[in-house]
């Protein structure tokens, strides 16, 4: 394992690998760094996954709490498991087998989530076989502590597209875009889409593209929202929504709008397709829609990149609310305020110090675990 070549002064505090011998489960948890508070990441059950891919994601998660301004650090954990070849019962098997290996450490030092082909029924097995509702959030809305407290925010409220819409309204007033009016293309009408999608709209933008799988549909004039999810809703694709042109997918990101907001796949942007994007921002509600080298390029024409970690923090928000015992209204309260005001900070600061927002963005992260660790380190 290469992990002598990436890991330094923030981490990883705690590789934690887990064999049960009964149930066949290999999983691992990585803690990625404590200083703000206990490891908080997703659980992600897949053939391939291993200890390096988890390190490099709680590696993310350790920035995207601390940007986010949450009391929670970074970890992350993998289930080895071909997934789409085991029965329900299989998986409940696995997911409780995880939740009872990892009393030791959670909730104390880590706290789980859904992640890729995990989600708030997996989270209620863990929680079950764990013995405290402390231990994962995005948990069942109907879940309850004790009688009549409920103790679940599924991931299904939409908290990462709100909070991607956040994102994007406060990037379109620090760039003087009206948001009534602002045209918007989104990639990808999933979680994230839909629930941005909804949400602009409600500001007053202008959804003119949505795509998904199977291609993209766009009307100069706008599309209306609750039209768009009947189409889905119906034909299982947002493509048989029939007042708009037929695209091919790769074409959202060169209609001329204010916004796209890439919220599918990753290294949708690429130096194929860079030079013809013709928005003024681009808010990154998918993980990784384009390298570094892409933003550099884009930042360069001016055109302004809000970071995925930044923007789709939304979920995070949410698993803190959950945590925190904070019922769903709250949430979405405290999603707009930590939304609108790391993204002005975000904003503010990379245009003082001439940096692209990533770069700030990281920065500020980085500068919050630096100091809690000093001080931890100064009470011992
Ligand atoms: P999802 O599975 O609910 O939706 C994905 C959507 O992308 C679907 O509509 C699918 O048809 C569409 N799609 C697939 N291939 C496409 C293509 N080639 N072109 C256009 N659309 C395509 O997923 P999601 O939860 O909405 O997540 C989307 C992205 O946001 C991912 O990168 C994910 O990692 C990231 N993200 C999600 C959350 C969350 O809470 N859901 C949080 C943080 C980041």
């Amino acid at each position: 394992m290469e992990l002598d070549s990436f890991s330094d002064e923030f981490g990883p505090e705690l590789i934690y690998e887990v064999y049960d011998p009964r149930t066949g489960l290999r999983g691992v948890t990585v803690v990625d760094n404590t200083a703000l508070g206990p490891g908080k990441g997703g659980i992600r059950m897949t053939p391939t996954v291993d200890v390096t891919e988890v390190f490099r994601l709680a590696r993310t998660m350790t920035w995207k709490n601390s940007l986010a301004g949450l009391p929670f650090g970074g970890a992350k954990s993998g289930i080895i498991a071909d997934v789409k070849n085991i029965s329900r019962d299989k998986k409940k098997d696995l997911m409780q087998a995880f939740g009872r290996a990892l009393r030791p450490i959670a909730p104390k030092k880590y706290i789980a989530a859904p992640d890729v082909n995990t989600a708030e029924e997996e989270m209620r097995w863990f929680v079950e076989a764990n013995g405290s509702h402390h231990s994962a959030t995005g948990k069942p809305s109907n879940m309850c502590v004790k009688p009549g407290v409920k103790c679940g925010i599924p991931h299904e409220y939409g908290s990462t597209g709100y909070g991607v819409s956040i994102a994007t309204l406060t990037a379109a007033r620090y760039l003087g875009i009206d948001p009534k009016g602002m045209t918007v293309a989104i990639e990808g009408f999933g979680n994230v889409g839909t629930f941005a999608a909804k949400y602009l709209q409600e500001a007053g933008a202008i959804v003119v593209a949505v795509s998904d799988s199977k291609g993209c549909v766009y009307n100069k004039g706008g599309m209306k929202y609750s039209d768009l999810m009947a189409a889905k809703e119906k034909k299982g694709t947002v493509t048989a929504y029939n007042k708009g042109e037929m695209l091919p997918n790769s074409k959202i990101f060169e209609i001329p709008v204010d916004v796209i907001i890439p919220a599918a796949m990753p290294d949708v942007i690429t130096k194929e397709n860079v030079g013809r994007v013709r928005a003024k921002a681009i808010v990154e509600g998918a993980n990784i829609p384009m390298t570094e080298e892409m933003e550099e390029i884009l930042h360069g024409r001016g055109v302004l990149v809000v970071p995925d970690f930044l923007a789709n923090a939304g979920g995070v928000i949410s698993s803190y609310a959950e945590y925190m015992g904070r019922n769903p209204r709250d949430m979405f309260k405290l999603v707009k305020e930590k939304l609108e005001r790391n993204s002005e900070l975000v904003l503010k600061r990379a245009e003082k110090e001439n940096m692209k927002p990533r770069n700030t963005a990281l920065l500020i992260a980085k500068e919050r675990v630096k100091a809690a660790m000093a001080k931890r380190d100064k009470k011992f």
